[in-house]
C-alpha cells in the first residue's frame, strides 16, 4: 500500500487514528466527518495516499466512487435527507485541507444555507466551444 507517514487519513488507515468507520474493504475506506457541514456528513477514501485528482490511480478513484455510492444509499436510507452532494476537492483554491483524495458525501436539506450552489447564468456558446476543443485535444 502506498502511505504518507505525515498523512492524517493514511493514519486513519492505519488505525493509528481513531474514526467512526462505516465500510472497509481491500482499496477504500469510509469514516464520518470529524467536521460536519451536516448530519451525516461523511468521506470515502482510497487506502492508497494519493493527494488529488491528478495523482490518484483510475482504478483507486472507481473504487473510492463505488464506496462513496455504497455510504450515499445507506445516508438516505437512514437519514432521508432532501438531496446528496458528492463533493471532491483539489487545491486549495477548490478548499481542499486534507491532501488525500476524498470524497464528501453531503446529506443536504432544503435551505440548508451551504454555500456550495451556484444560480447557473448562461455561458458564452463560442468561448465554451473554443474551451471544449482545447481541453478534448489535452485529454490522453
Ligand atoms: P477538504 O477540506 O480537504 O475537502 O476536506 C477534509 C475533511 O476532512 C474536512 O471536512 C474535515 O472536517 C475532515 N477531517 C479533517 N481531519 C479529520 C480527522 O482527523 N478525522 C475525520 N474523520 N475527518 C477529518
Ligand atoms: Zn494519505
Amino acid at each position: 500500500m502506498i502511505t504518507d507517514s505525515a498523512c492524517i487519513f493514511c493514519k486513519i488507515v492505519a488505525g493509528d487514528i481513531p474514526c467512526f468507520k462505516l465500510w472497509e474493504d481491500e482499496r477504500t475506506l469510509a469514516f464520518m466527518d470529524i467536521n460536519p457541514a451536516n448530519p451525516g456528513h461523511a468521506l470515502a477514501i482510497a487506502k492508497n495516499h494519493a493527494p488529488d485528482i491528478f495523482s490518484l490511480p483510475p482504478a483507486d478513484l472507481a473504487a473510492a466512487a463505488a464506496t462513496a455510492q455504497r455510504v450515499a444509499l445507506a445516508l438516505r436510507a437512514v437519514l432521508a435527507p432532501a438531496g446528496i452532494n458528492l463533493v471532491q476537492a483539489n487545491g486549495p483554491a477548490a478548499a481542499q485541507s486534507v491532501p488525500h483524495l476524498h470524497i464528501h458525501i453531503l446529506p443536504r436539506r432544503a435551505d440548508d444555507g451551504l454555500a456550495l450552489n451556484w444560480e447557473p447564468i448562461p455561458g458564452d456558446m463560442a468561448a465554451i466551444g473554443e474551451l471544449a476543443a482545447r481541453v478534448r485535444a489535452a485529454i490522453v
